[in-house]
């Protein structure tokens, strides 16, 4: 029996404060129960952290009242929760501001209701005629929904007819028409019609995948242990998502529900889709696949969660936030393309969702299946330690074979390509020949690069870190090559160190300059362009999509934005215009990051039944990143990726703490990096690295001046530890500011 409990106060800083249970709540409180208590003189909003038994502090008080009792967190969640706090080094109040979305903690709800009406049953001809001499206007009313052919909003309806209430009441007691109330918005997407799509037969590679699925989930069901995480390694179209279907629905019919987790789902309605039209079309009604993104109001958010949290939806599909989703009796958690970036949340909280997945899925005892076309070198590693299990899907699911892709060496191009754009002749003439056949292109410029990396225009050369292998990053102000990761600085050479030429230089183009050239070129082609600038209108995505597949745009340009999902049978040729760029971000994962982006790029050709086309320009033809995506050849680049990985103590061989500090004073936040480090090192072990303090390679943004300091160690668990330690008495500048980021993706 609790009678008293322990309050994390919101908007505190993480305060927690003891209050006592008055005996009308004791069975209502729970962990994760949100709740108002007085803080001095104050009402405040508070989450249950704890429930204790008794409590040492005289004259506590008791908890003013309960907020929409129907909120709570489950221990799993708490449980979660604390580790997250614990392993990102966040404050606990950061963590659960995560896990409770803003609806939901307290503020007031109000959802306008709009009320629908329609018709209950079909009206004949005789129907009307019966009708149309005492009630004109009820006649009226049902022929204008009637050839609606769609529920119609009521305000709609009666100022369509002139009609009043009265009329519509009359219709609804003689039963031929129903009035609902609905949330204002509606669910997500509701007003598209979903289809029910056929079932294919599967393949005997995914029939194989699914036999080990299969048997993993029924021994889980017999009591036996819970799966390590599957890491589904399918090429581009080899029919994961089939897998993810048949995996839910054994879910579904085991009673439980599943979490699908997508890079960002705004921008792949195509995934969602397939969804929904498997599931919410299912027996009993449908409604059962709930989606959570970005572009949700809060009380749209606020209804998705509700409505899992009641069981009334069973699955939820949603991008990375989607990971706290609160669904009952949790089976299963998938997470698609499990490599992507944006999974990786770059403010505090700083957590992974598919580690964070991994870790839920432990602890709530369900499976977790990882699926990509290109592993992250951290989830492939695992699965050689035994950590992840392996299935593979090594072929297309249509039986197409994968695209050819060749390979433009932009060295030999010289300076022409430059001034057309950065069309290379053999794209150029690719375009043409798909232009004569009326098929479909696309170009992609890869822009999450960086260009302040040196680049021999004529060999290709980059100048790299002799300890770490990372190209360096030219700072023009103190006229330095520095590495970032280490410290390491160079004066920058005036000619190329490999071919002496002098012509290195930075490189860079945009799409808007892309564009320009392609329609000179083309003057007749039909081009649309598709980046963050050109999408700012919300819809304008789907809107030059839904015009790309029905072939009233020839050559569609984009960049990330383009890379992955999309899945148009027309498209013969995908042209790479920029493949370095990646490639020379001062980021131990540039060559990962390049290698997955040319392959999901090269996966966008060909869907259809013309085989289809890749053409790569790039400045370093013999770079593995490349050689390999060139042949498909996953294996091939792990073993190379890992080997540097290991001899440069790189993750996953280590574990990484990156730790920023930044002040609109460069001397003062310099001064606080360069104290930091040195204080982290007297304290520190042999066993941790800590770097000096070096300038980042953004070495400014927002007005303020940005600085590195980055431990690695094989003990990652004593990394945040240290940290902690050091910062207790360590006294940081006013106006400097640190932030911690564990197992860092953004290394900028
Ligand atoms: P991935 O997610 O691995 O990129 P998809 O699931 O998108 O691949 O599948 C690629 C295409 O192959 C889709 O159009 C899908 O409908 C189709 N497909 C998947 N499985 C089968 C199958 N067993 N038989 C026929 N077509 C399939
Ligand atoms: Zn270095």
């Amino acid at each position: 029996m609790f009678s008293f409990d322990r309050i994390l106060i919101d908007r505190s800083e993480g305060r927690e404060l003891d209050y006592s249970i008055p005996g009308e709540f004791t069975d209502k409180v729970s962990i994760g129960t949100r709740v108002v208590v007085m803080v001095r003189q104050r009402r405040a909003l508070g989450t249950v952290l704890e429930l204790l038994e008794t409590s040492g502090i005289p004259g506590i008080r008791p908890i003013h009242g309960l907020i929409g009792e129907e909120v709570s967190l489950s221990p799993i969640m708490m449980r979660l929760a604390r580790w997250m706090a614990d392993y990102y080094c966040a404050p606990f109040a950061s963590v659960m501001r995560s896990f409770l979305p803003p609806m939901l903690r307290g503020e007031k709800i109000i959802m306008r209701k709009i009320r629908m009406a329609r018709l209950f049953r079909i009206p004949t001809e005789g129907d009307f005629l019966s009708l149309s001499k005492r009630a004109i206007k009820q006649r009226e009313l049902l022929v204008l929904l009637k050839q609606n052919a769609a529920p119609m909003k009521v305000s709609d309806l009666l100022r369509g007819c002139d009609a009043s209430e009265a009329t519509l009441k009359a219709l609804v007691r003689a039963e031929w028409i129903v009035v609902t109330e609905e949330r204002a918005g509606g669910i997500p997407h509701e007003e598209e019609e979903i289809l029910p799509t056929a079932i294919p037969q599967l393949n005997p590679d995914q029939g194989h995948v699914m036999q080990q699925l299969t048997e993993a989930f029924n021994a889980l069901e017999a009591g036996e242990e819970v799966p390590p995480p599957f890491l589904l390694h399918g090429v581009t179209g080899s029919g994961k998502t089939e897998i993810y279907l048949r995996s839910l629905a054994k879910v579904l019919e085991a009673g439980k529900s599943a979490l699908v987790l997508v890079p960002e789902i705004a921008l792949t309605p195509q995934t969602v889709e397939r969804f929904r039209s498997r599931f919410d079309h299912a027996e009993e009604g449908g409604a059962r696949v709930a989606v959570l993104h970005s572009h949700l109001s809060d009380a749209e958010r606020r209804e998705e969660w509700m409505r899992l949290q009641r069981g009334e939806a069973r699955i939820a599909i949603g991008a990375r936030s989607a990971i706290f989703a609160p669904l009952v009796r949790l089976g299963l958690i998938i997470v698609d393309e499990e490599h992507e970036n944006t999974y990786k949340q770059e403010e505090t909280p700083r957590y992974h969702a598919r580690d964070v997945a991994v870790m839920r899925g432990r602890m709530e005892g369900c499976p977790v299946i990882l699926g990509s076309a290109t592993p992250s070198v951290e989830s492939y590693h695992n699965t050689k330690l035994g950590k992840y299990r392996l299935l593979e899907l090594p072929r297309r699911a249509d039986g197409q074979i994968m695209p050819l892709i060749r390979v433009v060496d932009l060295r030999l191009q010289g300076k022409r390509s430059k001034s057309e754009g950065g069309l290379s002749a053999p794209l150029q003439m690719g375009i043409t020949k798909r232009l004569e056949l009326a098929q479909q292109t696309i170009l992609f410029l890869n822009r999450r690069g960086f260009s302040t990396s040196l680049l021999c225009q004529q060999c290709g050369h980059v100048c790299r870190c002799p300890n770490c292998s990372l190209s360096l990053t030219l700072h023009r102000a103190e006229e330095r090559l520095t590495c970032h990761l280490c410290g390491h600085k160079a004066k920058p050479p005036t000619v190329c160190p490999e071919c002496r030429d002098p012509s290195i230089q930075f490189s860079g183009i945009g799409t808007q300059r892309v564009e320009e050239s392609v329609q000179k070129i083309f003057p007749t082609a039909r081009i649309a362009r598709m980046d963050a600038d050109t999408m700012t209108r919300k819809g304008s995505y789907r809107e030059v999509l839904g015009k790309f597949r029905s072939r009233q745009i020839d050559i569609l340009i984009g960049t990330q934005m383009i890379a992955k999902g999309l899945d148009f049978p027309n498209v013969t040729l995908v042209g790479i215009i920029n493949a370095d760029i990646g490639l020379h971000a001062p980021d131990f994962r540039a060559g990962e990051r390049t290698f997955q982006l040319l392959t999901q790029v090269a996966g966008r050709a060909g869907r259809g039944q013309t085989e289809g086309e890749v053409i790569v320009q790039t400045f370093s033809p013999a770079s593995p990143s490349v050689q390999y995506a060139r042949h498909h050849d996953f294996a091939g680049f792990f073993e190379q990726e890992i080997a540097f990985r290991e001899a440069f103590h790189h993750p996953p061989f280590t574990r990484m703490l990156l730790i920023q500090i930044r002040g609109v004073s460069a001397e003062k936040a310099l001064f606080a990096a360069e104290a930091f480090s040195r204080a982290l090192k007297e304290e520190g072990a042999p066993w941790i690295q800590v770097s000096d303090a070096a300038t980042a390679p953004l070495e400014r943004t927002h007005g303020q001046y940005r600085f590195h300091v980055t431990l690695k160690s094989k003990f990652g668990q004593l990394l945040g530890k240290l940290v902690r330690k050091v910062m207790t008495s360590f006294k940081l500048p006013e106006d400097v500011i640190m932030t911690l980021d564990i197992d860092p993706y953004a290394l900028m």
